[in-house]
């Protein structure tokens, strides 16, 4: 066994170790990473994030040539579609993506350890890979990310049951494709399969999708994805699946039996805490199996911290991200800051679907006073010149104060708009600050003024 000392280890390189990790060498530490896969990055880069938008975007250019572009005047013909080609996009982005992590954790001057790292009593981490190393050190930061979670009588087995990691690779398009579950998962993977010509049904529990996000948008987008060809089944809830010569039957309550050619269970992710070595210290978890943790990010142990999907709140990158930086932070210098009331959510579908802070629902639930501004993306000049005028902005302003309190987005690069509002929660501005902000024209920003206007019932353009 070798041994060694640092400052502060880190137990997993996703977006939320990487940069923990970063922040910490920036800040003079002697810092270690440890990750058990080949390639760093996490979830996020390797399965998920990335490789998923470079699915979603190439599957779009498809659906484009194949006809939508016909009405910008652009006939284009003898399309196919070369799956394998775009697979290799995928991959390529992955790697570039992965191998840069590596290159930054090199110039930040940080140990990277290849193996499976736990805890073995206070202040020691075991690293079990080719070689075992035994690292004394001050602090460890656990950021070990989340593994999919499925159903009770639903087994993956890799190849017809199976989470969102095998669901990318496919090298032929399914021709019917069932998923549980129309989360972020089940509509961003549904809708690339869909474009690529799978027939998919989409079965969700509920009676909505896209649950905790604003319902008038997710109704919107629920519309939108029917005219691209989802089917969607809700209050179904499934009780089990199973495999026969090649297809598989899904029972559900709430629906007949269906048969498909693969499912997809995306019903949501659970904490990656096994082989950790949670026990060795006593590090303390919640019912969700979550690693509780204090506002400091500090665990029931001293010296021990955690961020990311294996603690509470929700389970996105650049959450983990801002975790990351802010429990360096706080540890070095003592103070670090998460504004949790202004994290965006965005689904990569088409049109893409963007939130932040409170819905119309958590605030009449909470009996807050708030006015509400809305304007649709028909009514602007580069919606109509980009041929997408889907959608809209809706703003929620504080009644009395006018301080913005939410914002969705439904409408094209909702995802980058939703930008300037998450700048404006965490500057505390109000509806009337956005609106008196210039925005330039022509271009879909103008929608983000607009419905800032729209607040106090003036819009211009509509
Ligand atoms: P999710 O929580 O977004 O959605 C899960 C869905 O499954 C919900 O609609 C839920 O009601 C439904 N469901 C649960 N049990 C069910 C059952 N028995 N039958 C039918 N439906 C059921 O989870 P996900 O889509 O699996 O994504 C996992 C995590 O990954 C999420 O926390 C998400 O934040 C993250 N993610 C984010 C992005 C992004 O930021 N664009 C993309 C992919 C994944």
């Amino acid at each position: 066994m070798k041994e060694a000392t640092h400052d502060l280890v880190v137990i997993g390189a996703g977006p939320g170790g990487y940069v923990a990790a970063i922040r910490a060498a920036q800040l003079g530490l002697d810092v270690a990473c440890i990750e058990k896969e080949p390639a760093l990055g996490g979830t996020c880069l390797r399965v998920g994030c990335i490789p998923s938008k470079a699915l979603l975007e190439a599957s779009e250019r498809y659906v484009e040539a194949r006809g939508s572009l016909k009405r910008f005047g652009v006939k284009v013909s003898g399309v196919e579609l070369d799956l394998g080609a775009m697979q290799r996009h995928r991959e390529r982005t992955v790697k570039a993506l992965t191998q840069g992590v590596a290159g930054l954790l090199k110039k930040n001057a940080i140990t990277r350890y290849a193996g499976h790292g736990r805890l073995d009593g206070p202040g020691v981490v075991i690293v079990d890979g080719e070689d075992t190393h035994k690292i004394s050190c001050q602090r460890v930061i656990l950021a070990t990310g989340s593994v999919p979670s499925t159903l009770p009588g639903v087994e993956f087995d890799g190849e017809h049951i199976v989470g969102s990691t095998e669901a990318l690779e496919w090298r032929e398009v399914p021709e019917h494709l069932v998923v549980i579950g129309a989360g972020y998962i089940g509509l961003e993977l549904g809708s690339v399969w869909a474009r690529l010509g799978s027939k998919v049904t989409v079965l969700e529990y509920l009676d909505r999708i896209l649950p905790g996000m604003d319902g008038e948008t997710a109704k919107q987008a629920q519309r939108l994805f029917k005219k691209q060809g989802l089917q969607f089944v809700l209050r179904a809830k499934v009780t089990g699946a199973s495999v026969k010569d090649g297809k598989v039957t899904v029972q559900a309550d709430g629906s007949d039996p269906i048969e498909c050619d693969r499912l997809l269970v995306a019903v949501g992710r659970r904490p990656s805490t096994e082989g950790l070595g949670l026990d060795s210290v006593g590090i303390e978890t919640d019912e969700r199996g979550r690693i509780v943790i204090d506002e400091h990010w500090k665990t029931s142990v001293d010296g021990v911290y955690a961020i990311g999907d294996v603690v509470r709140g929700p389970m996105l990158a650049h959450k983990a991200e801002e975790e990351g930086v802010a429990c360096v932070e706080a540890l070095v210098e003592g103070y670090g800051h998460v504004n949790y009331d202004a994290i965006p959510g965005i689904v990569y579908t088409h049109p893409e679907i963007a939130s932040v802070g409170k819905t119309e629902e958590q605030l009449k639930d909470s009996a807050t006073p708030y006015k509400v501004g809305k304007f649709p993306f028909m009514a602007n000049g580069r919606a109509k010149a980009l041929a997408e005028t889907d959608g809209q902005v809706k703003i929620l302003a504080h009644a009395e104060t006018d301080r913005i309190l939410g914002a969705h987005v439904i409408g094209p690069r909702a995802g980058d708009l939703i930008a300037e509002l998450v700048v404006a929660m965490e500057f505390g501005a109000s509806a009337e600050d956005v609106a008196r902000s210039s925005h330039a024209h022509p271009t879909l920003a103008e929608v983000v003024k607009e419905a800032a206007l729209a607040v106090h019932g003036r819009t211009l353009n509509i």
